[in-house]
């Protein structure tokens, strides 16, 4: 198979579907994600998410790849894609979020792609802030940042910064990729740089494997988190200084007992025109 050989008219249209599959249980799995991974001829993915998604997955050819083989992984799709092929890359969560779809775009432009010669189509999935918002009750009602501890791409330096800035603009914050074996120290400074600024009794969300096997939740906070396990299949979320505990969940207020009596739903006080 030549990589880059046109299609002739020929020959099928080839096509790239990029597909996060959500958090892990069929039932988080978007109508559209599922019918990718049934239509594709050929499903790409690392190694553990493809047996999230094995039961879905009947006579079709797999590619699984280790951890660390993501450009591999992705030029091996774009290159399916253009020989004919139709190919599904999944990405757990959002495959455009900390996911696969940037890298295939990258690898489709390494390829001269100019967006015709195959169908390409992202198809988003519920990605872990969300996932583990849902199941610590409702954090994220109010401003967020997402931010990646990972330096394997992403100097410290600059995640530093962002976590000081988030955390100075009391934004609640979704920390992904936490740790694991190897990097052990960047949660310990995450956490120093947010005592600095919040309260040491923030609420802070630790989810493990959110609706898939295994999931275990822990509602703690600022000074005590680093006392429960985390690691690589865990998310993080920090609540800002209005977010508290109710009812055992964590909560943050949008703002609505600013201007309003939650009991009655009166107005408190006159709205001002935007
Ligand atoms: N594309 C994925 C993120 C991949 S980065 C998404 O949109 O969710 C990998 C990180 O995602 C993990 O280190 C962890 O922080 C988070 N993660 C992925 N799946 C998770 C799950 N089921 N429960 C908790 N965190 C998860």
């Amino acid at each position: 198979m030549s990589n880059n050989a046109p299609l002739t008219p020929e020959s099928p249209r080839g096509s790239l579907l990029l597909v996060g599959f959500g958090p892990g249980s069929e039932e988080h799995l978007t109508h559209r994600a599922k019918w990718a991974i049934e239509h594709a001829e050929i499903i790409i993915g690392y190694r553990t998410y493809i047996d999230l998604v094995r039961p879905l997955i009947q006579n079709k050819t797999i590619i699984q790849t280790g951890m660390t083989e993501e450009i591999e992984r992705a030029s091996q799709a774009v290159d399916l894609a253009f020989s004919g092929k139709t190919v599904a890359l999944v990405s757990s969560g959002d495959v455009g979020i900390y996911g696969m779809a940037g890298l295939a775009y990258e690898v489709l432009a390494d390829r001269g792609y100019t967006g015709t010669e195959i169908d390409v189509e992202v198809i988003p999935g519920v990605t872990a802030l969300s996932a583990c918002a849902s199941i610590l009750g409702a954090p994220l009602m109010h401003d967020f940042a997402s931010i990646s501890l990972s330096d394997l791409l992403t100097p410290w330096e600059v995640i530093r910064k962002r976590l000081r800035a988030a955390a100075e603009a009391d934004f609640v914050i979704a920390l992904y990729n936490p740790k694991s074996s190897k990097r052990v120290r960047q949660i310990e400074e995450a956490r120093e740089i947010m005592m600095e600024v919040r309260d040491h009794d923030t609420p802070v969300g630790i989810v493990k494997s959110a609706m898939r096997e295994g999931e275990n939740i822990v509602i703690s906070n600022l000074s005590e988190m680093l006392t429960h396990p985390i690691g690589m299949l865990t998310t993080i979320l920090v609540g800002n200084s209005q977010t508290r505990i109710i009812a055992g969940k964590m909560v943050t207020p949008r703002g609505y007992q600013k201007k309003y009596n939650i009991h009655t739903g009166d107005r408190l006080t006159k709205s001002k025109t935007l």
